[in-house]
């Protein structure tokens, strides 16, 4: 075997990978032909290619890098557990320091009676865990037929059979034989795109009420529980309008139905507060958690869990785990990175400066030629490209035609911002500062004209009828 290193030429990289190495969400074939780009480190908000470029990263990693790049003490304390303590489960009567001190770290953040965690290696496996727990919940309660879980069209909750069944995405569910049985789909609160003519509160009003209409057609006996994302993230950061939230909590209390919140993005203050659930005011049984609670320096997800269910579920064996549930050495690293975001202050940062400047400077995006809305929440935010802003027009071509071209202009010009179709989305580490945000800002809209400019030489500035 040769050694493979970062010092080899990046061709010679992109031609292994190609050759060797499946990505997900990709078309191979288009992939190989253009060479994956070869992230070889990354310090603070920015990661550095195998040709020398310094790359804004808008998304912090997949939305997880919440405490930024390049922190020595979580490799430290990756490290010192290894050594003492690499690895051992917690199936049978046995338990370790790292599992117990950030369980009780996590019960501590977490607002309510939410004070019990199981663990998983992912998002994915925590909300897998999260349908085997609230129909046991139910059944352990003398109610093994309610057991459908709502969720809404264009969620992302992973990508396990589990995850993506509760998720709506139809790419996913085309794929493999999904949904799995017992998954209810309402529609999005999303009113940019299928608002129509109806107002923001009305709409918001009117797709909260979706789900009161499902429990009634299914039936409260047979509806367990419903999930929901607080701001929609892979979905294109969709941000509802107000009325939307406090009417799903309305809904959640008037019928005897579990809420889960997955707080996979928007956990660990991404919001502004520790946990979406407490900036949109919900109150949830279940918090679905990941990315974020190690800040991606480990795979750890798991599930948030209220004493009401956690009691009916000490009563019975739950036949459900993983190997690598509260796996030793990423619950260290988890439990540090909680230390750094309390001694920094990340939250408060959010709530009170990085926050407000980010919101600020965003949506003074919205008077690009293109750009119809800017949303924000905390640290999540997104654009919606539009040719006529004041009829929210989509374009003519194939939904996420311009959005792609947007995309490559931001990569061309050192910003990684993402695109869902024709919506631009940013969520950069919390630790951002104003002069980067400042760069963050002066790329987007950079990369946003040329990419408009290309449009219009394409013929593609234009509506759909
Ligand atoms: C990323 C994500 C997941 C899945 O987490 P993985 O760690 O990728 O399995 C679930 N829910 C939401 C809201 C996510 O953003």
């Amino acid at each position: 075997m040769r050694d493979i290193s970062n010092h080899m030429p990046t061709a010679e990289l992109q031609a292994l990978d190609a050759a060797h190495h499946m990505h997900p969400f990709s078309t191979q074939n288009t992939l190989a032909q253009r060479g994956a780009r070869v992230i070889t480190r990354a310090n603070g908000v920015w990661i550095h290619d195998s040709e020398g470029h310094q790359i804004l990263d808008g998304m912090a990693g997949l939305w997880c890098v919440n405490v930024g790049y390049g922190r020595d003490r979580l490799a430290d304390v990756a490290a010192r557990q290894m050594r003492e303590l690499p690895y051992y489960n917690t199936f049978f009567m046995t338990t370790h320091v790292p599992a117990i001190a950030l369980s009780a770290k996590l019960a501590e953040l977490a607002p309510g009676d939410l004070n019990h965690v199981f663990y998983a290696g992912s998002g994915s496996e925590a909300n897998d865990t999260n349908i085997r727990m609230v129909r046991t919940y139910w059944a352990e309660m003398g109610k093994p037929q309610k057991n459908i879980i709502i969720s809404r069209k264009n969620a992302y909750h992973g990508s396990t059979l589990g995850g993506a069944s509760l998720g709506g995405m139809g790419g996913m569910h085309a794929q493999g034989g999904l949904p799995i049985p017992d998954i209810y789909h309402i529609d999005q609160p999303n009113w940019w795109a299928e608002g129509g003519q109806t107002d923001p509160a009305e709409f918001g009003l009117e797709r909260a009420r979706q789900l009161e209409l499902a429990i009634e057609k299914l039936g409260e006996d047979r509806v367990a529980a419903f999930i929901a994302e607080p701001v929609q993230g892979a979905g294109g950061v969709i941000v509802p309008p107000e009325t939307y939230w406090p009417e799903i909590q309305r809904i959640c209390n008037k019928y005897n139905i579990l809420l889960i919140a997955d707080e996979v993005i928007c956990g660990f203050g991404r919001t502004g507060n520790w946990f979406g659930s407490q900036t949109v005011g919900w109150a949830p049984d279940i918090m679905t958690i990941a990315k974020g609670l190690s800040s991606g320096y480990q795979p750890i997800g798991g599930s948030i869990v209220s004493d009401k269910i956690a009691q009916v579920m000490a009563a019975c064996e739950f036949n459900h785990g993983y190997t690598y549930n509260a796996h030793p050495v990423a619950a260290a690293v988890a439990l540090e990175n909680l230390t750094i975001m309390q001694e920094e202050r990340l939250v408060d940062y959010v709530s009170t400066d990085i926050g407000p400047y980010l919101k600020q400077q965003w949506e003074s995006l919205v008077d690009h030629p293109m750009v119809g809305e800017a949303k924000i929440v905390g640290m999540m935010g997104s654009i919606a490209l539009t040719p006529h802003k004041e009829s929210r027009a989509k374009f003519a071509a194939e939904a996420g035609t311009v959005g792609y071209m947007v995309r490559e202009r931001c990569f061309a010009n050192n910003l990684v911002m993402r695109h869902v179709y024709d919506r631009m989305i940013i969520s950069p580490p919390l630790v951002i500062t104003r002069d980067e945000v400042d760069i963050l800002i002066a790329r987007a809209r950079q990369s946003l004209d040329e990419a408009m400019a290309q449009v219009k030489d394409a013929g593609l500035w234009q509506a759909a009828s």
